[in-house]
């Protein structure tokens, strides 16, 4: 079990910073070599162009958006021209490859290379089409002591079809993986931590995607409609020892979401589990209040069941929540000031490590500081390093799973799955993460120092 901690007042902020710089010059130290990698530095170069000119960014971004809709590679050239047609300065690697779609055997070339470009980039972020097919990666990635999650693309369904379509995927999900995972080969520090066995299984499920019912001004109706499908997808977890965590979506349905999860799991019947977990977000300006909600929630639930898991992000929503609230004259609720979110995200991380055994605590984040952090202040804290996971995205957090990994942690890549139509809104967002000015992957890229990369917020 976890020893006790001191109170908080009692860790010593001098000792954390200088146990986090020393954790994250290890860390950099051990990532691989990008040049190794040429495909990853093409990508790179990509990702760099689109940083460089907001206008770019903004016709690649809607370029993105319509592919899956495309009928035909004639098609998807005539909208990527027609897109970066309305960019001022097309860079010139682009502006060639538009004058030769004046031809239909251009267009037809155009189109072609547009469409692998494009899938190129999704399969750096989606591992498979189905859970089965994705088996090889997730086993690639245990035996180079990675741990993984399985995300089943697909958000805010619109019909009742669709939800069931999509249960029966987490449902499958939950079943191939628990199956292959029980003949891999014993990695201890994947699989358990002071509080008991970690399951290898491990699904993550969105509630938009589970009912198409889901409207802030009416609650319950998307609550119970999402439960139907929820209760049993924790039963077949609870059977096959599976752990499944709740994705959060955009605030409107936060509430909901919270409301739903912490109804569900105090039900009788998923008293003694199964694994399960949720997510916070430190971008909203009220996550401290959430969060003591969890926590206080956590500590009164039966010791049987075991810790809920929480897994700490900053929030993949950011533009969409400061547009939205601004178009209809809202209070912004997420910071607006990166600083300020780097530092509530590392005062939410200290909050939640001292809750101790109560919970589970996963931070979810590449930046090497906040990643740094946690790890630092559960040391000082009393904590053993077994007792705090840290997960990335695949994709985007490949080198710090690896650094992670080779330094002993715990770690889980979050892996998506599931056809390139679904995975549209996914890769939309990882792009917008990925060339955003304030994003510490930006930042690195750009090949800030390790002192930079490391300053506190
Ligand atoms: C395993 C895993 C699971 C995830 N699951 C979820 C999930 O369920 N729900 C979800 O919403 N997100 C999820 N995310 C995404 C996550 O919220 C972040 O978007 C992403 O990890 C980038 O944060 P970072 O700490 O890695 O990078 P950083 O570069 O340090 O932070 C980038 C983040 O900072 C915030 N930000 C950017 N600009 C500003 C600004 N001007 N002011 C204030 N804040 C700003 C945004 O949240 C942005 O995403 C997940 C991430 C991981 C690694």
């Amino acid at each position: 079990m976890t020893t006790a901690r001191p109170a908080p007042d009692a860790v010593d902020p001098e000792a954390v910073e200088s146990e986090l710089q020393r954790v994250g010059r290890e860390l950099a130290a051990a990532f691989p070599s990008s040049s190794r990698q040429p495909l990853r530095a093409f990508d790179a170069r990509a990702m760099e162009l689109a940083t460089g000119d907001q206008e770019l960014r903004a016709a690649l971004f809607r370029f993105v958006d319509v592919v899956p809709a495309c009928r035909s590679l004639d098609d998807l050239a005539h909208h990527l021209t027609g897109f970066l047609g309305e960019v001022g300065e097309t860079p010139p690697p682009l502006a060639a490859a538009m004058r030769i779609s004046h031809t239909r055997a251009g267009r037809a070339a155009l189109g072609a290379a547009a469409a692998g470009g494009v899938r190129h980039l999704a399969h750096r972020f989606i591992v498979g089409e189905s859970p089965q097919s994705a088996l090889p990666t997730f086993r690639r990635l245990w035996n180079g002591g990675v741990a993984s999650s399985v995300d089943l693309l697909g958000e805010a369904t619109v019909t009742q079809s669709e939800a069931d379509r999509y249960a029966a995927r987490c449902n499958d999900a939950i079943a191939v993986l628990s199956r292959a995972t029980a003949g891999w080969p014993t990695r201890p520090r994947l699989e358990a931590d002071g509080s008991g066995p970690v399951p290898r299984a491990n699904v993550c499920a969105k509630v938009s995607a589970l009912t198409p019912l889901l409207a802030p001004e009416a609650p319950r109706r998307g609550q119970d409609d999402a439960a139907r499908r929820m209760r049993p997808l924790l039963r077949a977890a609870h059977e096959a020892g599976a752990h499944l965590h709740i994705d959060m979506e955009s605030l409107d349905s936060r509430e909901a979401v919270l409301d739903l999860v912490l109804e569900l799991l105090s039900e009788d019947e998923f008293a003694a589990g199964p694994s399960s977990g949720l997510v916070l977000q430190a971008y909203l300006r009220d996550s401290p209040d959430q969060t003591e909600r969890i926590v206080a929630w956590a500590r009164q639930r039966s010791a049987a069941a075991p810790p809920l898991t929480v897994r700490l992000v900053k929030g993949a929503y950011w533009d969409h929540e400061l547009v939205q609230a601004r178009q209809h004259g809202w209070e912004v609720p997420v910071f607006e000031d990166k600083a300020d979110c780097d530092r509530n995200f590392e005062a939410l991380s200290r909050r939640l490590l001292d809750a101790g055994s109560s919970l589970r605590v996963a931070i979810g984040s590449h930046n090497l500081r906040s990643v740094a952090h946690a790890i630092a202040y559960n040391r000082v804290s009393g904590g053993e390093d077994v007792d705090l996971e840290l997960q990335v995205l695949r994709g985007l957090g490949d080198d710090l799973a690896h650094a992670l990994a080779a330094r002993g942690f715990r770690v889980r890549a979050y892996c998506p799955v599931g056809d390139l139509v679904a995975g549209m809104a996914y890769l939309v967002r990882r792009l917008l993460e990925n060339t955003s000015n304030e994003s510490f992957l930006s930042a690195q890229a750009q090949g800030a120092s390790v002192q930079e990369l490391l300053a506190a917020p």
